[in-house]
């Protein structure tokens, strides 16, 4: 007889509302938070989960953090929680900011020809 396994990369979304002004490229987006890890399985059949982390992806960009455990487990347990700047740590960057408004200096990506925090015309 053989022992048959292997691992694979596990990845799951949690059910997580919370819309903010993204700081990377200045527009409205909403965190999405995934679970990832590696499945060790057994026959095909799944038997634990190791290097488990959170990640949060924003919808408008693209951006990956890494999220607090923490937050993270409280969020998988369904309990309300914000999540804030300081429980993130940039993954890696999504689309970056093409520019800076001239009238509230605040990043922005092209392909609008307003602002998307202040309203005002870019051009
Ligand atoms: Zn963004
Ligand atoms: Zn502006």
């Amino acid at each position: 007889m053989f022992l048959f396994f292997d691992v694979s990369q596990y990845r799951k979304q949690l059910e997580y509302n919370q819309t903010i002004t993204c700081n990377h490229c200045g527009h409205f987006g909403r965190y999405e938070i995934y679970i990832i890890g590696n499945r060790f399985r057994l026959f095909f059949i799944p038997i634990f989960i190791f290097g488990k982390k959170y990640m949060v992806r924003m919808t408008c960009c693209d951006t990956c953090y890494l999220l607090d455990n923490k937050k993270g487990k409280a969020i998988e347990k369904r309990e309300p929680v914000r999540i804030e700047e300081d429980d993130l740590e940039l993954y890696h960057s999504g689309r970056p900011a093409t520019g800076i408004c001239p009238h509230c200096k605040r990043p922005y990506v092209s392909g609008s020809n307003f602002c998307p925090q202040c309203g005002k015309p870019l051009h």
